[in-house]
């Protein structure tokens, strides 16, 4: 690829498509679409086994201690360290057995050692375990050549969540490991947040269906598939409304109908100044809350963010890979936001760029990027797929992820570091 070819033009203060003439910074922008999302009220309680991935509605507080007693970790023997005076080998009698699962309070003599089992509860007055290959037994005794620390081997009631600690806070993403940890403090069912509701609108009259023939001039709806795809998530459900063709009596109506359904509506397509462009033109009959974002973001041209009817609406542009990069950085924080997660944060992590890019400072660009190899640090060297056109699809669907170019970064070269982001997985 020639860098040359990759020169975007200047930040276009000229476009004439916002309310305002200003452009903003893609942070901004995502900020006020978080600053409109309103978390859904609804609570649903469902069995912990159904509940991976959905959004915890209350804080789930322990009402055991984890471990709920001291245990062993070890197969071995518990001992008593008073018992080691002197220098060794010590040679103790053994007086009893405790394998996992046996929850006597059995007392056991002094100056004697209790064969016990992984997980096996400490009988009381035992302060370490050793574990069976650091001794050894023969007949009735064991014979120790190290003396143990107090409280070796011992996993301590309480030392993994304490009674009375929340185990899982309101507002969270219950991950295997967070099921888990609610299984482990013997939680049957959880309150969770109700399914955000997101309604599609795909406006084009050039837009067919995958399995329809295409006329002259027309194309496959791809970002219905990418938005259901990406939306495909345990908090959410979709309500697709399908393809709304540039009428705006037609748009006026999907639009009304989706927002009276929906927590959040988006529609792709018709949201430039062109003349088939009608979305704003409607979306204003509507009494909407309205802000067209010109974003300093590549790709991306203005997105609408707002409400109708109090649905958190999105209008993203039609183009793939832009209304991949705009649903990605500005509308599904906000959506997260809807579904009731308390924070959302990016995953970004280092790289190193591979490739020379001369572009012109002022939007945030997103690039697609693959690596095949790693820096002596072990960050990836990424390599710039494709010429970042807002209409390609082939570079995002080979990329392993999308470098975030910040606004006053220049040239890039090689060696130089770079922040990627994974890109909807
Ligand atoms: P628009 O934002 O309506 O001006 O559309 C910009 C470009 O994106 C045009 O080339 C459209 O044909 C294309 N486009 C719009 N919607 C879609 C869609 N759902 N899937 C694929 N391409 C689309
Ligand atoms: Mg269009």
């Amino acid at each position: 690829m020639h860098p040359e070819m990759n020169v975007v033009e200047p930040v276009a203060e000229t476009c004439c498509a916002g309310k305002s003439g200003d452009v903003l910074p893609v942070d901004i922008a995502g900020a006020k679409a978080i600053a409109a999302a309103v978390p859904v009220t609804g609570i649903e309680r469902v069995p912990l086994i159904e509940a991976v991935g959905r959004i915890s509605a209350s804080d789930t507080v322990s009402t055991i201690s984890l471990p709920a007693f001291d245990n062993s970790a070890m197969d071995g023997y518990a001992v008593r360290t008073k018992d080691f005076a002197g220098s060794g080998p010590w040679r103790i009698p053994v007086s009893g057995r405790i394998p996992a699962g046996n929850g006597s309070g059995r007392r056991f003599p002094p100056a004697s050692a209790v064969r016990i089992f992984t997980g096996a509860p400490v009988p009381k007055g035992f302060d370490a375990v050793v574990m069976q290959e650091n001794c050894k037994r023969s007949g009735n005794t064991v014979t120790f050549s190290l003396k143990p620390g107090t409280g070796q081997n011992i996993r301590r009631a309480g030392e993994d969540l304490e009674n009375g600690a929340a185990a899982v806070p309101a507002g969270t993403s219950l991950t295997p490991a967070r099921i888990a940890l609610l299984a482990a403090i013997g939680t049957e069912a959880v309150e969770v947040r109700r399914k955000v509701k997101v309604g599609l609108i795909s406006t084009g009259t050039e837009l067919r269906e995958p399995g329809q023939p295409l006329g002259p001039g027309q194309i496959y709806n791809s970002n219905r598939y990418f938005l259901r795809s990406s939306l495909k998530r345990p908090w959410g459900e979709i309500y697709d409304f399908g393809i709304v063709p540039d009428d705006p009596e037609t748009i006026r109506v999907a639009v009304r109908e989706a927002s009276e359904t929906c927590d959040v509506v988006i529609t792709t397509g018709g949201v430039s100044a062109g003349e088939e462009d009608h979305m704003m033109d409607v979306l204003r009959r509507e009494n909407a809350e309205l802000e067209v974002l010109k974003v300093a973001m590549r790709p991306g041209k203005p997105v609408t963010v707002g409400k109708i009817d109090g649905a958190l609406f999105f209008g993203l542009p039609g183009n793939p890979f832009a209304a991949a990069v705009t649903f990605s950085q500005i509308a599904l924080p906000a959506i997260k936001l809807t579904a009731g997660m308390k924070s959302v944060d990016t995953s970004w992590m280092p790289a190193v760029s591979g490739f020379s890019y001369r572009r012109k400072p002022g939007r945030t660009e997103y690039v697609p990027v693959a690596w095949g190899g790693r820096d002596t640090d072990g960050r990836p060297i990424v390599e710039m797929l494709g010429r970042g056109s807002s209409a390609s699809l082939s570079p995002m669907a080979v990329a392993m992820a999308t470098a975030v170019l910040p606004p006053d970064m220049a040239n890039i070269e090689p060696g130089m570091p770079l922040r990627i982001e994974p890109f909807c997985e």
